[in-house]
């Protein structure tokens, strides 16, 4: 009896001690894995791609811009952003989240005849727009993205709202011109405030007020700085959102635009109307500071030659415009491009003067520059001088930890902007 006790005394202290080292490996490992987890997988960043169409550096300085001001105090300012030809709304926009120049991204004008099928691509017609037609050579970040696992929203951005090759961005908004900015927020910031794994890593916000401004009432008009102002407020409400979500700390925000303004007098108008009256099949395809002719069978030398007695306006047949501009071979643009001297813009018709504020001209001039400005996450504090916009391709694919595709990019910015 006396030994059958002591056995199970014996027993059942050994079970206790090993049932104790049990428990102790089981609690030192879970703390370890727990610790290793923590160290491997830091919070889940997110980039902030914000584009503010027609904003040109120099509205820094208008004194209405406290928030971008000290956007730009803690991250990088480049002097501005040099736009891919032309300097066009819809060509840049698609250039920025693809790093391809529009010769090669397929979206060469916010106007556009495909002459294969002689489908008609403008930015008033919905249908042309979502038409997936126009967009097959055009991969955005968000597929990237969504294909190598990541989450994509986007309220606004040119492109967004297409099924490119079967895809889109997880989250997307039809563009509607006048929707308010309360409400763009309202959208992004219910985005944001999702749990970490549904949370997007890319989120896109566009807003239009500024060139919009910029092309009604000239560039230096009190209309813009009201504009300018308004973007600043809403870009400020937002990052307080984002502070109060306590996502402030892991956010990066890439401030672009897609081109600049200029200043276009009624009295610096080019009537084409009449010029090229010798050429009956010849169409004023594209017109502005960025114009173009399709000759429809109609001799281009000729043409050409004609339209080289206009002195504020440099021609050229497509395949040989100036390297610089990195455009020509794509089948939608027409045989003939011309580019209008600094203020001057083309219009086919006499009646309709252009507005007081456009953009399209050469990309080099400072005119044309746009914004870039990168701040927080990762993101070196500095100045930069110009950059090419196709170059915030890799950076965007290298703060979310993706691999890029094929692009017109000479990755000279990651290196120089990021931590
Ligand atoms: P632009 O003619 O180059 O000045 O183009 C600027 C215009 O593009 C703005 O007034 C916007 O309304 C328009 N826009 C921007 N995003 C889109 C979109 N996703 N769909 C249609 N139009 C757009
Ligand atoms: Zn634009
Ligand atoms: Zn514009």
């Amino acid at each position: 009896m006396i030994s059958l006790y002591l056995a199970f005394r014996l027993i059942s202290r050994r079970s206790l001690q090993h049932l104790l080292i049990i428990c102790l490996v089981n609690c030192m490992c879970t703390l370890a894995l727990n610790s290793f987890a923590q160290s491997k997988t830091p919070p889940k960043p997110l980039v902030l791609l914000i584009g503010i169409d027609g904003f040109k550096p120099s509205y820094l300085t208008l004194g209405v811009t406290p928030r971008l001001k000290s956007l730009a105090q803690s991250g990088v300012l480049a002097k501005g952003s040099i736009s891919a030809f032309p300097s066009l709304t819809f060509p840049n926009f698609v250039s920025l989240v693809t790093g391809l120049t529009p010769d090669h991204h397929g979206i060469v004008n916010n106007t556009m005849t495909d002459p294969a099928t002689d489908q008609l691509f403008t930015l008033s017609s919905r249908e042309a727009v979502e038409n997936p037609f126009w967009w097959t050579k055009t991969t955005p970040i968000w597929t990237n993205l969504r294909q190598q696992g990541g989450i994509a929203s986007a309220m606004f951005w040119p492109g967004s709202e297409v099924e490119i090759n079967g895809s889109r961005p997880n989250d997307w908004v039809r563009y509607e011109h006048g929707m308010s900015h309360e409400k763009r927020l309202e959208y992004l910031v219910s985005w944001l405030s999702r749990g970490e794994t549904l949370r997007p890593n890319l989120a896109t916000l566009y807003l239009s007020d500024v060139d919009s401004a910029g092309h009604e009432f000239g560039p230096d008009s009190d209309q813009v700085r009201d504009a300018v102002a308004k973007v600043d407020r809403t870009i400020g409400t937002l990052i307080d959102a984002i502070s109060n979500l306590g996502l402030k700390e892991r956010t990066t925000f890439v401030l672009v635009s897609d081109h600049g303004m200029a200043s276009t007098p009624a009295a610096k108008s080019i009537d084409v109307s009449q010029l090229l009256k010798d050429f009956p099949k010849a169409k004023w395809e594209w017109q502005g500071a960025t114009s173009a002719v399709r000759l429809n069978g109609e001799n281009g030398l000729q043409v050409l030659n004609v339209l080289s007695q206009q002195s504020n306006l440099d021609c050229y047949e497509k395949g040989k415009l100036p390297q610089s501009f990195k455009f020509g071979t794509h089948p939608r643009i027409p045989e003939i491009v011309c580019v209008s001297k600094m203020g001057y813009t083309v219009t086919a018709n006499p009646y309709r003067k252009g507005p007081l504020g456009q953009h399209g001209f050469d990309p080099q001039l400072t005119e044309m520059h746009g914004l870039f400005l990168a701040s927080g996450h990762r993101i070196k504090s500095g100045e930069l001088g110009l950059i090419e916009n196709i170059e915030v391709y890799p950076l965007l694919c290298q703060l979310l930890g993706i691999l890029e595709q094929q692009n017109d990019s000479k990755h000279l910015l990651k290196d120089i902007v990021l931590n």
